[in-house]
């Protein structure tokens, strides 16, 4: 078992990425990996491939964390991005395991039925026409938007998370 309480993964399963949290996580070998990628950061994020433990959630809010758009190519992501996306994720992740879960989304489930408490820390997810709390802070009134997704949504704020250029759906 790993400091995070979740079993590490044997050497043989090389194919699942380690979860961010977990103390053999290699930022530096995420990173080259995610450079050779052709597609958006948040397809990556949601890759086992990559990196694993990161769901629809998580990303979301991750994103926001980092100020950067789900579609940013990977391949243009720059190493101080990459970083502080990671970092973003080590914290979302972290609160909603400090709130009582063992998965963000499963999480987000019970607590709607429960208490609330995790679902009134999100800062994008779920929160689609409702002030972005980084912009509320600087006096503008940005509201949080909704894209499809992959079958599901993304939720941003336009101008923390501006649209790249050539995104990456
Ligand atoms: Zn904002």
């Amino acid at each position: 078992m790993s400091e995070t309480g979740l079993p590490l993964i044997p050497g043989e399963a090389a194919h699942i990425a380690r979860d961010p949290l977990d103390p053999a996580f290699s930022f530096e070998e995420f990173y080259t990996r995610l450079r050779k990628r052709r597609t958006g950061i948040k397809r990556a994020l949601l890759d086992q491939g990559l990196v694993s433990g990161v769901g629809n959630i998580y990303a979301d809010e991750a994103l926001w964390a980092a100020k950067l758009h789900f579609a940013r190519p990977t391949d243009t992501m720059r190493r101080a991005d990459a970083l502080r996306l990671i970092e973003s994720a080590c914290d979302v992740m972290t609160r909603a395991l400090a709130a009582g879960g063992t998965s963000f989304d499963s999480l987000y489930v019970n607590v709607n039925g429960a208490s609330g408490y995790f679902s009134r820390s999100l800062n994008a997810y779920g929160r689609e026409g409702e002030p972005c709390p980084r912009c509320a802070a600087l006096g503008l009134s940005t509201l949080i938007r909704r894209d499809s997704f992959m079958n599901r949504s993304s939720y941003s704020c336009p101008v923390c998370q501006p649209r790249p250029r050539n995104g990456r759906w």
